[in-house]
């Protein structure tokens, strides 16, 4: 059969405005995969019936890169007409059942979107678009049906959503019997190894769970068996979710652009993000394994159960996932540090991509593509609105709202509308001006001004968000400020109020006072803004020594340090010897737990501040930022050197390695101190730990502290040498290289490691290892001849060519490039040009690149 071919349209932008329900909905779904690397059957069986809520009988499949082999409807062969992304038919106005054929290649599948290969194993990625390039099908989140699924295949292992049915000689059959949009279909196929484990849910059903590895990695796999397990309990416990099916899978992919996908019953994980041994990963790598796993069980109800109507809902799914994945580790390893930590992130992630020409709505209006918009806006911004909705409503009410949540939409595509409706329904709060959260971009800045006399303190509010892409004029936001007032010892007098700040200027008074009251303000980052207010240094100190909340007290410590390295980076000033003195005072106090003393030692980023320098209308000079940084650190190294062996001893670890957080707390620190004693000891200390450490969070650091002071190559060949078989480790010392490089060598360094035939480039994590860390090594990226633009573009515009998801995403690394001096711009926008008119980019790559220069 030849079916007709319609020209190819140019890309086009999709509107939310333009949305309109799918002309026909899918009552089941029956898929039978014959795999072969290079000519794999797919034929489908699908029942369509006219939705009665459409606008249109326009009969459209989606399918991208398919052979078609043949197709029916009602059983009689048909000739469909094959247009740009798809194909459309004549069909019955009634239900029918439609069949096809198509032919796909997996080996061929180098963006890993669809079904792919990876290292001799089948696996899939669907969301957001995937499913259209494995058969013809409505590919859109709104369409949700029952799958029977068939593999056919002599690999030992064929695994797909839902139950298992049948397995014989070269098939395996499964059910899954939740209505589900394609974006969730997963079929893995391959020579695995499982970690088992059960699970009994709260009304008695058991679970049987697998984690399933290659051979070689099975040692790995029992840390996330158990996170599983932990999860689980946790959902039922908090929210009263119970698990629905009869098994639970999770595989272990090593070619996989993203951390983690939450298939119905079958999650597909990045090996980063689920293998873990004392030996290979460090405590931050159980972190992540445990908050990842639970992130994408977490979804089985905020996702697969409810999932989205369309794809400028993505926040729904995931802003909502990911505060229930915090409130997950917070509640399990305290809440304070899982802050800080998150708050880092969105820092640099997050207000980095609010500031510039990426800056986009939580719930965006339009799009090219999709890929584009898995962002640290939709993702930890939309957590943010999350924890304000919490914060404001409190925590029974948000339970209540809750359970309203999952009553009234389970089994449905939902909307940002129909979240804030069971709210308002719940609680019988307006929500309309919160709404503004999910329609504005850009970082609120919010000022303080603090009047005290006879006894009053008044505080006036004032916010005001910056104009951002195709939104010059904003209008004021609901934001729950937490607030905290300690006397001039370091008493609390008033304990956390939450003030509800929604006009454009606001005044709260404060009664009964004898004295000048210090304001602890925004404490535990209340919302995602950036606050302005004129503290002193002493206050500061006084709030780093003695605020209740341990996140005002890391944010004093880090204002302190904000404060000194812009005076060191415009005024060439000495460090601020209250600073210093801050921070031996903390260090030295023995009640504060380990982890939360590192992270209150460890200074802003530099691109922390460079945004900082910026928005006090400096142009941030890369150089001149990380020499002060640089002295900064030698300085503390000197103000410190007395004291900080002594905390670096009390932080050794005599017990078995365990991720837990009070060892963790204390490797932490023992790291931290290290990195500083490193400074005057010459390596002695950092090398004497990397000798006797017995597991890779005190190896890495101490290979850190050495690699920062120019030393360490003996060790780094070693580690080469040592871990030669495990691609996971190998990542990190790649990545390790080019974060530690000294700025003027980081050129050579990168050309030096991608010349290796270790750098497998078209492996997304190891690509990463390299070319996303270089922004961590800011004065190495923005070296003034523009050497490294070049070489990131070279890199990117290769990549593009075969994976252009994971390309288009590292391209964000030029967002930022009107805020630096002309020359710098210039360069970069050469560079960004030099992309965009590269033959053949993507259409996710143009997407990118034309927002950066628009
Ligand atoms: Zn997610």
């Amino acid at each position: 059969m030849q079916p007709t071919h319609a020209t190819i349209p140019q890309p086009q932008k999709i509107y939310l405005a333009d949305y309109t329900p799918p002309a026909y909905l899918v009552r089941h779904v029956e898929l039978t995969f014959r795999l072969a690397p290079k000519a794999t059957r797919v034929i489908a069986r699908i029942q369509f019936a006219p939705n009665p809520a459409a606008h249109s009988r326009d009969f459209f499949l989606h399918g991208e890169k398919l052979k078609l082999i043949r197709a029916s409807i009602d059983g009689t062969p048909v000739q469909p007409v094959l247009v740009d992304g798809g194909l459309t038919a004549s069909v019955p106005d009634a239900p029918f059942v439609w069949e096809s054929e198509v032919e796909i290649a997996p080996i061929e599948n180098t963006a890993l979107d669809g079904l792919y290969m990876s290292n001799g194993m089948y696996c899939t990625q669907c969301e957001p678009e995937g499913f259209r390039r494995i058969t013809y099908y409505p590919d859109r989140p709104d369409v949700m049906a029952p799958f029977d699924v068939r593999i056919e295949s002599d690999l030992p292992i064929l695994l797909s959503n839902g139950n298992p049915v049948e397995r014989g000689a070269g098939y395996a059959v499964w059910h899954d019997p939740w209505p589900k949009p394609s974006y969730l279909f997963a079929l893995v196929a391959g020579d695995l190894v499982a970690e088992r484990g059960a699970f009994t849910t709260m009304s008695g059903k058991d679970v049987s769970l697998a984690v399933w590895t290659r051979a070689a990695d099975a040692d790995k796999a029992s840390f996330a068996l158990g996170a599983l397990q932990r999860s689980m309990l946790w959902d039922e416990q908090a929210y009263g979710r119970e698990y629905d099916l009869d098994v639970f899978n999770i595989v272990a992919v090593s070619d996989f652009n993203s951390g983690a996908m939450e298939n119905k019953g079958l999650n597909i994980f990045n090996t980063a993000a689920v293998l873990a041994s004392p030996a290979t990963a460090t405590d931050m790598d159980f972190q992540r394994v445990e908050g990842v796993i639970a992130h994408e069980y977490f979804h089985n109800w905020t996702g697969n159960r409810i999932t989205c109507r369309d794809w400028f809902q993505l926040s729904l799914k995931e802003g909502l996932t990911v505060f229930r994945d915090q409130q997950f580790t917070g509640d399990l390893h305290g809440h304070a540090v899982k802050r800080i930590r998150d708050v880092i992130k969105l820092h640099t992630r997050q207000f980095r991509e609010d500031g510039g020409p990426l800056a986009h709505n939580v719930r965006p209006e339009s799009f090219v593509e999709i890929s584009n918009f898995y962002t640290g806006t939709i993702y930890e911004k939309g957590a943010e609105v999350i924890r304000m909705l919490h914060r404001l409503v409190g925590p029974v009410a948000y339970g209540e709202a809750l359970d309203l949540y999952f009553d009234r939409l389970d089994g449905q595509a939902a909307t940002i509308e129909d979240w804030l409706q069971v709210f308002q329904d719940a609680t019988g709060r307006d929500l309309t001006q919160f709404k503004r959260w999910y329609q504005q971009a850009g970082t609120p800045q919010v000022s303080v001004v603090k009047e005290y006399a006879d006894g009053i303190l008044r505080l006036t509010l004032r916010q005001h968000t910056p104009p951002t892409p195709g939104q010059p004029d904003k209008l004021p936001l609901v934001i729950p400020v937490a607030i905290g007032l300690l006397d001039s010892e370091g008493r609390e007098i008033l304990a956390t109020q939450v003030l509800e700040f929604n006009q454009p200027e606001q005044c709260f008074t404060f009664s009964g006072f004898d004295d000048a009251p210090i304001v602890s303000l925004l404490r535990g980052f209340s919302a995602p803004v950036i606050l302005r207010q004129e503290n002193t240094s002493e206050e500061l100190a006084l709030l780093l020594a003695h605020d209740t909340d341990s996140f005002n007290r890391w944010d004093a410590g880090q204002q302190l340090a904000r404060r000194t390295l812009a005076a060191m980076v415009i005024d060439n000033a000495p460090p601020s010897s209250t600073y210093l003195n801050a921070m031996q005072a903390m260090l030295m106090n023995e009640a504060l737990d380990p982890a939360l003393r590192a992270l209150i030692l460890s200074l802003p980023s530099e691109e922390d501040t460079a945004q900082n320098l910026a928005l006090a209308g400096q142009i941030p000079d890369p150089d001149a930022i990380h020499a002060a940084h640089e002295a900064l650190k030698n300085h503390l190294a000197e103000h410190l050197e007395a004291v900080l062996p002594g905390v670096y001893a009390a932080m050794q670890v005599d017990a078995p390695y365990s991720p837990e957080a009070d060892q963790a707390g204390k490797r932490a620190l023992a790291n931290a101190t290290l990195a500083l004693i490193s400074r005057t000891d010459h390596g002695q200390a950092a090398e004497a730990q990397y000798a006797k450490a017995d597991n890779m969070t005190l190896t890495l650091g101490a290979l850190a502290s050495l690699l920062s002071i120019g030393r360490g190559n003996s060790q780094l060949a070693a580690f080469a040498t040592h871990w030669a078989d495990d691609k996971l480790v190998i990542d990190k010392w790649f990545a390790l290289q080019v974060t530690e490089a000294a700025p003027r060598r980081l050129l050579n360094m990168l050309n030096r490691l991608t010349a290796l035939d270790t750098f497998d480039w078209q492996n997304p994590n190891r690509f990463r290892s390299v070319l996303a860390t270089i922004s961590a090594n800011p004065a190495g990226f923005h070296q003034a001849d523009g050497s490294v633009y070049r070489f990131v573009a070279d890199w990117l515009i290769r990549l593009d060519s075969v994976n252009p998801w994971t390309a288009s995403r590292i391209s964000a690394a030029f967002d930022g490039w009107r805020r630096y001096d002309t020359g710098r711009q210039a360069l970069m926008r050469a560079q960004i040009e030099r992309i965009a008119k590269a033959p053949g980019i993507s259409r996710e790559m143009s997407e990118m690149v034309g927002r950066m220069l628009a």
